[in-house]
């Protein structure tokens, strides 16, 4: 008998999972990767920096799986309120696997963070990146300062974006939108700040290195930041590199002739955003290290700036009928187990962390419990899932269909770009069906 598997989400975590799920029950098995966008591959395309398109080769290898015989993409179908149930999925397939990602930005938690000007991360690179969900973001780039909160990649990626100009997107698929608005933006002035020190940072050599190439804008770090010298031999070898970036860049007096500075500022964290109807300023206390914490100094500083983006961290969605860990922001699960037949993998189970990679042994560790935990029972399966979207209206979009809205963006780029993304629904509807 066929086993029957849905996965939702298409991103990394559920390709990963549909790879590994192929060799389940000897191979008789179909596997249908909804997701709730006409495109699949999750951050790939709306996540991953579009300047740095060989990390985003690596949709070629999900597309390979997305091609095998029994495996579907069942796109522009979301899954919870307003679309197919869970437990509708779980009566149609023997199991179903969560992979819908953590695509929600963590609440900085702290007064005036809903004031305009205000960004999530999420929202921010989903602008650039031309998520659907934020083309009408219109981030306020008309003042000259702009404060990132994080110490990882994300904030390297979005103080990258703000300092660059429009020449240096040659050969990124980051969106026109974004590349018009960025080309007029008056930011001179971008301050990276982090609870704690230098050694405390999650940014990875490359992302760091890049800072000091940007052809507009130089890295300030205040050299009285890092720890003495030869406490860097302790730390792991990435993070030594990065250290020794950031002390390279203390090291070296800006230059004059490039008008904007990226500010690598340490053990500072935020307490208020400040503004009347707008964000026009964010109150930070000193901190220092205590057993490796950032403990408050009571010292408050005030950082003048028109847009706040924050990046620390993202959350799932819930989704109805499922257990969700509130203060985790993630699905209940032990191991990857939510319920009987209900599974969840990639940032769903384990939050926001790793890289792409970390996604795959989540995968083929879910594969493996499903191995255990099910055998077929003459489910519906597919027919069943497209009856039941047709008598909800929902317009299924298959891979070939993808494959036509890809040509038609790769079609309409601008020179030297390798595609012109599609930034709301209808539009990729409509070359989906052309
Ligand atoms: C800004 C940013 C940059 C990054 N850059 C890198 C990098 O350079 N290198 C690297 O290794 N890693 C990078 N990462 C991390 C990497 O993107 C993640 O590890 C990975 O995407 C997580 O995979 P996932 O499948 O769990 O989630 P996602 O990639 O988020 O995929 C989730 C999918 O589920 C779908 N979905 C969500 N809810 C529903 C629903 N209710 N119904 C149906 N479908 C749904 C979404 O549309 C999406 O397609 C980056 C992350 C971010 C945020």
């Amino acid at each position: 008998m066929t086993l029957q598997l849905a996965i939702v989400g298409s991103g990394p975590a559920g390709y990963y999972t549909a790879e590994a799920a192929q060799k389940l029950n000897g191979g008789d098995v179909r596997i249908d990767i909804i997701d709730r966008l006409p495109t699949p591959f999750g951050l790939i395309r709306a996540g991953v920096a579009p300047d740095h398109q060989s990390i985003k080769a690596v949709s070629r290898r999900y597309e390979k799986t997305a091609l095998s015989d029994n495996v579907r993409f069942v796109g522009n179908v979301p899954v919870g309120d307003g679309g197919i149930s869970v437990d509708e999925l779980l009566g149609l397939y023997d199991a179903v696997v969560l992979a819908t990602g953590a695509p929600t930005d963590r609440p900085l938690g702290i007064p005036g963070e809903d004031l305009p000007g205000v960004l999530g991360s999420a929202a921010f690179v989903g602008w650039y990146n031309g998520h659907p969900d934020f083309v009408d973001l219109a981030p306020p780039l008309g003042s000259d300062a702009v404060v990132v909160i994080g110490n990882g990649n994300v904030a390297i990626d979005c103080a990258r974006i703000l300092a660059k100009l429009p020449e240096e997107f040659e050969g990124a698929d980051i969106v026109q939108h974004a590349v018009d608005a960025l080309g007029t933006s008056q930011v001179k002035l971008i301050r990276i700040v982090g609870r704690r020190g230098p050694h405390q940072v999650s940014f990875t050599p490359k992302e760091v290195g890049e800072m000091g190439e940007l052809a507009r804008a130089s890295p300030v770090v205040d050299p009285a930041a890092f720890p003495p010298v030869e406490e860097d031999e302790a730390l792991e070898p990435g993070l030594r590199k990065v250290v020794a970036t950031l002390r390279a860049f203390a090291a070296t007096a800006p230059d004059p002739d490039k008008p904007v500075r990226v500010y690598f500022d340490y053990f500072l964290r935020p307490v208020e955003v400040l503004g009347e109807g707008r964000v026009e300023a964010l109150r930070l206390e000193r901190t220092r290290l205590v057993e490796g914490r950032a403990e408050g100094t009571g010292e408050m500083i005030d950082i003048p700036c028109g847009m706040v983006v924050s990046c620390i961290g993202y959350r799932t969605l819930p989704i109805s009928g499922v257990p969700y860990d509130d203060r985790g922001g993630r699905f209940v699960n032990q191991d990857g187990r939510i319920a009987p037949g209900l599974y969840c993998v990639g940032w769903a189970r384990r939050g926001p962390t790793g890289t792409i990679g970390t996604n795959r042994p989540d995968g083929f560790a879910i594969a493996d419990l499903i191995a255990s935990d099910i055998t077929p029972s003459d489910k519906a399966g597919r027919t069943g899932l497209d009856a039941l979207a047709a008598e909800k209206g929902i317009d299924i979009v298959t891979f070939r269909e993808w494959q036509k809205i890809d040509a038609a963006e790769v079609a309409r780029a601008r020179g030297g770009a390798p595609r012109e993304k599609f930034v709301v629904v209808d539009d990729m509807m409509t070359a989906a069906r052309s």
